[in-house]
């Protein structure tokens, strides 16, 4: 009885470990592997990673990266939606701005 309470515990402190390890690696794969992709008229204009805080000059728009969130900070379009969507920082979020066909993607 004694040798089958201890490998229980055993296993239950390995499962534990298991998944507390595989929260982690998710979180980092999550942190490392965010892409911010800008496209103009359905192309490629700027792809590099939310962690490096930048300013992209666009002919009509400018994105902006800072700690880790990207926003829309100005544009020349009318009716400022995508400024006012406001900062994004997980994958699959989107801005974007119909009038001058820019798209900020988190990947
Ligand atoms: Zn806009």
């Amino acid at each position: 009885m004694k040798i089958l309470k201890k490998t229980d515990v055993i296993l239950s402190i390995s499962l534990i470990l298991i998944s507390v390890l595989g929260f982690f690696i998710v979180e980092l794969m999550k942190k490392d592997g965010k892409t911010v992709v800008v496209k103009q008229n359905n192309s490629v204009v700027y792809e590099g990673k939310i962690s490096e805080d930048r300013e992209i000059p666009l002919k009509h728009n400018t994105v902006k990266i800072k700690d880790g969130k990207v926003f829309m900070k100005c544009a020349d379009c009318k009716n400022q939606i995508c400024v006012k969507s406001g900062k994004i920082s997980k994958s699959g979020e989107t801005v974007v701005c119909l009038p001058n066909r820019v798209i900020i993607e988190i990947e």
